[in-house]
């Protein structure tokens, strides 16, 4: 199989088949972020047990990469500390900016798992930010999350 289709269809089944969508209870915080030059939308909500991430949930709706993107960091992250989640993060953003580097892609593959699939989106400028608004979705809603006082680190 080509490795673009296998890419296509990973990022399809996430559209299709979202892990982890809906918006769940308990929460430290909930973000709405907003990708205008594609309609994308996102609501995302945080529950952190201490510094790990317990929970990621989110409602969304746009394109299939924005929303495919939510369904494949929700994998991603559940489990980890925010320090891991955002060094996640930072790995997806530098695919991002690999313009489509296959090599870039090859050293990124065992940490980012599914999220792979998307090495293709960094040749299109424009769908990048489709792509990464979930994980400024998440980014945000963490930060919040620590600071708040029922919720994360003893602040
Ligand atoms: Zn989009």
């Amino acid at each position: 199989m080509q490795l673009q289709s296998m890419y296509q269809d990973i990022i399809l089944d996430h559209y299709r088949n979202p892990h982890g969508r809906g918006l769940r209870d308990p929460f430290q915080a909930e973000v709405h972020h907003v990708n205008p030059t594609c309609g994308d939308e996102v609501t995302l909500r945080v529950n952190l047990d201490g510094e790990t991430i317990a929970d990621v949930s989110y409602e969304g709706m746009g394109c299939s990469i924005s929303q495919a993107s939510v369904s494949a960091m929700y994998d991603l992250v559940i489990g980890k500390s925010v320090t891991e989640a955002m060094h996640t993060g930072e790995q997806f953003m530098t695919l991002m900016q690999s313009k489509g580097n296959a090599t870039v892609a090859e050293e990124l593959e065992d940490d980012l798992e599914d999220a792979v699939a998307f090495a293709g989106v960094s040749k299109y400028p424009a769908r990048v930010k489709c792509a990464l608004m979930s994980w400024m979705a998440l980014k945000d809603a963490s930060a919040r999350a620590l600071s708040s006082p029922t919720g994360g680190a003893d602040a």
